[in-house]
């Protein structure tokens, strides 16, 4: 059943109060079997075989005889109001819908600016968050964008992150042509403030940071974590997976304790992909360090042999469960395992508390599978969004 809307498309959410669902064969990640959900006014409250229906006010109850159940994904990579701009004006990528990201599976994520922080705002940006979490979602933003210093909404990036709710860590570029070429002092600097703010406004204060196909790849960041006093925890690199030897810095900088993301964009990348995970799990990088995320919204520039741009498009977030699909069929790796890289992991990088779990006290952000592991339904906080 939809969720009811009012003329803005917002949810007019717990029309009834509980749901209950019935029969689901539940990946919590850990496989649980098959076990009925209570979720109340949008959190779970009880997870177990045969729950009695609850009595004290009215419950919707759904039979999903043995529907496959697994968290809704946590996507910490997105340009919500669309990126790119890298053509010029007419390839501003345009901005992502609340239908997308839910048709994606996506029910918590993390919007960004990209490149273009210029005609972009920090202010639309948040905006465009508080519109999907009025849709039902869960969405929040990184200060910043591909420069420094740091464009903001208050005036520093420390601020930002004490005053602005949604705001939950801070984005920059390494090691890429179109990023302001910051060194090690100037990363030391902006990964000190964010920890600074982060610690006065309780949160994380990541640093999230797009890195390049430059030739540098990872090395600025390992010479600010062994310049300064900043722990390699603060800083969560993303694109790791762009080439065989970034991809062995990655290898290096898990071996360190430091976490990073892998990008699934496109179909295409995806036998890439599964080379980057096969060869983690050579490198034996615990899985825990690693995040998967889409890069939703960003731009896809297209050149001919002689360089010229000859189409541009950009991708999507649907990818990012594609990703955990192919994963499965082609990789071979459980369920469990491939679950909380787009779950448990990011949610614990960025700070997020409730998400990645199906558990006790979480929300109810919940995805309902079909044949082939296609998703079927989504429950964003309890309300059923698709
Ligand atoms: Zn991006």
């Amino acid at each position: 059943m939809a969720p009811a809307m009012d003329a803005f498309g917002a949810t007019k959410r717990y029309r009834v109060p509980a749901l209950l669902l019935r029969n689901a064969e539940l990946y919590a990640p850990e496989p649980k079997g098959t076990v009925d959900i209570l979720a109340v006014f949008g959190r779970i409250a009880a997870v177990r075989e045969k729950l009695p229906r609850p009595r004290a006010f009215p419950v919707e109850e759904v039979d999903l005889e043995g529907r496959t159940v697994v968290p809704g994904l946590v996507d910490l990579h997105v340009h919500l109001i669309g990126g790119g701009g890298e053509a010029g004006p007419a390839s501003r990528v345009p901005p992502l819908s609340a239908e997308g990201l839910v048709r994606g599976g996506v029910t918590t994520v993390m919007g960004l600016l990209g490149t273009d922080g210029i005609t972009r705002s920090l202010v639309d940006l948040l905006a465009a968050a508080r519109g999907l979490g009025e849709r039902g979602l869960t969405a929040y933003i990184y200060t910043g964008s591909y420069s420094l210093p740091s464009v903001t909404l208050t005036g520093s990036v420390a601020r930002d992150l004490v005053l602005i709710p949604e705001v939950l860590g801070v984005k920059v570029a390494v090691s890429d042509h179109r990023s302001s070429q910051p060194g090690p002092r100037e990363l030391l600097g902006l990964a000190a403030e964010a920890r600074l703010g982060g610690m006065l406004a309780g949160k994380r204060g990541i640093v999230h940071v797009h890195v390049g196909g430059g030739r540098r790849g990872l090395e600025p960041l390992f010479r600010a974590v062994d310049d300064g006093d900043i722990p390699i925890s603060q800083f969560h690199p993303t694109h790791v997976g762009r080439s065989g030897d970034l991809l062995a810095q990655a290898v290096e900088w898990g071996r360190r304790g430091g976490s990073f993301d892998l990008t699934a964009p496109s179909a295409e990348s995806l036998p890439w992909l599964e080379r980057s995970f096969s060869e983690l799990e050579r490198a034996k990088i615990d899985w825990e360090k690693i995040t998967m995320s889409s890069d939703g919204g960003g731009s896809r520039p297209r050149f001919d042999r002689e360089g010229n741009l000859v189409a541009y498009d950009h991708f999507g977030v649907e990818t990012l469960w594609e990703a955990v699909r192919f994963l499965h069929r082609k990789g071979g790796y459980p369920l469990e395992r491939l679950l909380p890289l787009v779950g448990k992991n990011p949610a614990q990088v960025l700070g997020i508390a409730g998400k990645g779990k199906v558990a006790v006290g979480y929300d109810a952000d919940l995805l309902i599978l079909g044949d082939g592991l296609a998703i079927e339904g989504v429950y964003a906080r309890g309300v059923r969004l698709l």
